[in-house]
């Protein structure tokens, strides 16, 4: 059976075939569903006005009304241009029409009251609406229909066709009269349509394209909203569920726990933090019952995430399964093997480091020390998911700054073992909660929400470049005081001279004012050869050098606690959560730390909020949402790689959380109620879930 909803939109009266070909090639509406699922996103109530002193230019449409206090012609030949003012008492808005001269001239009489109706501008500092919709206030009251239109995405292209607001309008009143009374197919179970009071599809379209009053809109708006978002949560809902029920775990046993046991009750240096006592459990929780684990942990800088991936590579070891931990730099490798290896110097497991700069030799021995299981724990960087690198028994993968893999990268680290090893991917990119149910919605999530104590709060300053001196004092005190500084740069592409210029200059400006012998300054950046970027680090890890000054190489995870400066230049070049990161690599020990925000005075509004924000807040998670909002998912790491629809037509994962939440809860209890989606009722669920493909990616895709 053919449904109207089917038909060309070409053969719609009013539409035509060069419309059609316009509405295709720019907006992507093919048929009369895609017309009527084309929303608004904005719209403008024609029966409000605004008060003249509460007008700022925007994209926006507004109207105000008023007298005409002045009209003139200025100008000549084709500059020739009439200006006239209207007032409402609370302020003066200026009107200019560049055509039509005469006939506007004698149209507009003084002391009339007018409704005019247009886009603002701003010329020399005074706000001005150009040809605007005007007509005497008496004929619009005349007038019955006021209220609200809709104002339609659109393109340079469909402007220009004059295809606007109310030519969609017309098209949407002739669909609705092709329709008739045919029904509608419902795209959502009835019984959530009932249980949230959303109105069906053709009210919905009725009240999105023909509104009457702002309070359906809204309703109707939040259905396509919820559905938009459902459809996304149903299919993690529903990946997640087949995962838990046919993939299966290795199992760990608390009863094996033995190096494990043996390490925390002797040989840790501290206490675990509350939050990483609760990680640790419902890891545990997986990985006991024979569940394959998918689990995420998101925690601050320094919130202590390698101490939960030591435990539980040591919970593998003990089970008879070997661990690997994969990380996306030379040097966090290097400071892992490190610092993992002294923490467990007195404990019988044997670690190594694998990364491009392994020696052939060594490299051999590795991977038969692999095979034969005589290595417990591998650390390293992409060099793990070389083909020749095959384990023993596999237990556990562990990835530290998981955004920083592609999505097939990690997958091959999967399937180093015939069954799949347990995952945990770990991040210090604080992702708001909205946006992880979202990106990381098949997988579990635990949150480190605690810092280890004795942390003191970072002081973070914005200086310029006049202040540059300051700056140098507080070096020179912390210097004195025994501290090391970071100072790092922005390096945009590795491959951009100028941005090692700046370094190179910084690096000289720096050594003058602190000069060798007295201090010394290394450098790393990305250009350097391993073990030059390998040989600077250890000057500056064993106190031997004061100040390390350095591209983004050291965003992650170096960890030097005696750090208590981090000067970042050109500030406002990076992003919210690069600051954030940087930040974090000081106030490690105990000492009172600082970051230092240099910046280019020709500042941006946004950056200078993400500056203002980065001193006004140390929290990662407030820092996000500001980031959020700021930039929108789309930019924030690790979205693109997800693959998972981050843009809607009305939903946004930056505002629409509470949604998100009810969409989410909404998944779970139909997935909870009919995992297969076989009742009569869901099986349209089923169907559209196909139909959007969004199931086809995998949870091992966007872990
Ligand atoms: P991140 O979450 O950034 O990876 P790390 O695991 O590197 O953080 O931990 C940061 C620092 O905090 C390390 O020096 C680590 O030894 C220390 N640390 C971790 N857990 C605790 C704890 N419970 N108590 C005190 N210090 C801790
Ligand atoms: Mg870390």
């Amino acid at each position: 059976m053919n449904s109207v909803l089917d038909n060309d939109i070409q053969f719609l009266p009013s539409v035509g075939p060069k419309r059609a070909e316009l509405l295709r090639a720019e907006l992507d509406i093919y048929t009369i569903r895609d017309l009527l699922n084309f929303f608004p996103f904005r719209y403008i109530n024609r029966s409000e006005f605004y008060a003249i002193k509460d007008l700022h230019v925007s994209t926006a449409q507004v109207q105000a009304k008023g007298v005409i206090t002045k009209v003139m012609i200025e100008g000549v030949g084709a500059k020739q241009r009439v200006k006239a003012y209207l007032t409402d008492g609370t302020g003066v808005l200026e009107l200019v029409w560049f055509k039509q001269i005469k006939w506007v001239s004698e149209y507009l009489k003084p002391n009339i009251e007018y409704v005019v109706f247009g886009r603002l501008s701003e010329y020399r500092s005074s706000i001005t609406m150009s040809h605007p919709e005007i007509e005497e206030l008496s004929k619009f009251q005349e007038r019955s229909q006021h209220g609200l239109f809709g104002v339609y995405p659109s393109t340079e292209k469909v402007k220009k066709a004059n295809i606007h607001g109310k030519i969609f309008r017309v098209m949407i009143e002739k669909a609705f009269e092709k329709l008739g009374n045919e029904p509608i197919p419902e795209t959502l179970p009835a019984s959530i349509l009932q249980e949230l009071a959303l109105p069906n599809l053709r009210e919905t379209y009725k009240t999105l394209h023909l509104p009457e009053k702002l309070s359906s809109v809204a309703r109707a708006q939040f259905r396509v909203k919820f559905e938009e978002l459902f459809w996304v949560q149903l299919a993690l809902v529903y990946r997640k569920q087949i995962h838990e029920r046919f993939v299966k775990g290795f199992t760990f046993f608390r009863e094996n726990d033995n190096i494990l046991s043996t390490f925390y009750s002797k040989y840790l240096p501290f206490p675990l933090t509350g939050a990483q006592i609760r990680v640790m459990s419902e890891i545990r929780a997986d990985v006991e019952q024979g569940k394959h684990m998918n689990r995420l942990v998101q925690g601050d800088v320094g919130s202590g995430k390698t101490l939960i991936a030591i435990f539980s590579m040591l919970m593998a070891i003990d089970n008879g399964y070997q661990a690997c931990l994969m990380v996306p730099t030379e040097v966090l490798a290097q400071q892992h093997f490190t610092s993992i290896s002294k923490m467990l110097a007195n404990v019988p497991v044997n670690i190594a480091l694998l990364t491009g700069s392994t020696k052939t030799a060594e490299r051999k021995k590795i991977h038969e020390g692999l095979q034969n299981a005589t290595i417990n724990i591998i650390i390293g960087t992409h060099a793990l998911l070389e083909d020749v690198v095959q384990f023993d028994n596999l237990g556990l993968c562990v990835i530290d700054e998981q955004h920083r893999f592609g999505v097939a990268q990690r997958a091959k680290l999967w399937k180093k073992n015939s069954q799949t090893p347990h995952i945990l991917v770990m991040t210090a990119t604080p992702i708001p909660r909205t946006l992880a149910m979202t990106l990381y919605g098949d997988l579990d999530v635990s949150v480190i929400d605690e810092m280890p104590p004795g942390r003191k709060p970072i002081k973070t300053a914005l200086l310029f470049d006049s202040q540059r001196g300051k700056m140098h004092k507080l070096l020179h005190d912390q210097i004195k005081k025994g501290h090391q500084i970071y100072i790092v740069y922005p390096l945009i592409s590795e491959s951009e001279s100028l941005d090692y210029k700046d370094l190179e200059d910084g690096y000289a400006g720096i050594t003058q004012v602190f000069p060798h012998p007295k201090y010394t300054t290394v450098v790393v950046h990305g250009k350097m050869k391993p073990a030059e970027k390998e040989a600077a680090m250890q000057l500056f890890v064993s106190k031997q050098a004061q100040i390390l000054v350095a591209t983004t190489v050291i965003e992650v995870g170096v960890d030097v606690p005696n750090a208590t400066v981090m000067v970042i230049e050109s500030a406002e070049r990076f992003g919210l959560s690069q600051l954030h990161q940087l930040r974090g690599r000081v106030g490690r020990g105990a000492s009172e730390s600082f970051c230092v925000l240099m910046a280019g005075y020709k500042l941006s509004e946004d950056g200078k909020t993400r500056l203002h924000t980065m001193v006004q807040t140390n929290d990662g998670f407030e820092l996000a949402e500001v980031d959020l909002k700021l930039r929108g998912p789309g930019d924030i790491e690790g979205t693109q790689q997800s693959g998972l629809p981050i843009t809607f037509k009305l939903a946004n994962l930056a505002k629409d959380g509470k949604i998100i939440q009810l969409a989410r809860q909404k998944a779970f209890e139909v997935i909870k109620k009919d995992p297969d989606l076989q009742s009569s009722e869901y099986v349209m669920l089923r169907e559209g879930l196909k139909k959007r493909q969004v199931q086809k990616i995998s949870w091992r895709d966007i872990s």
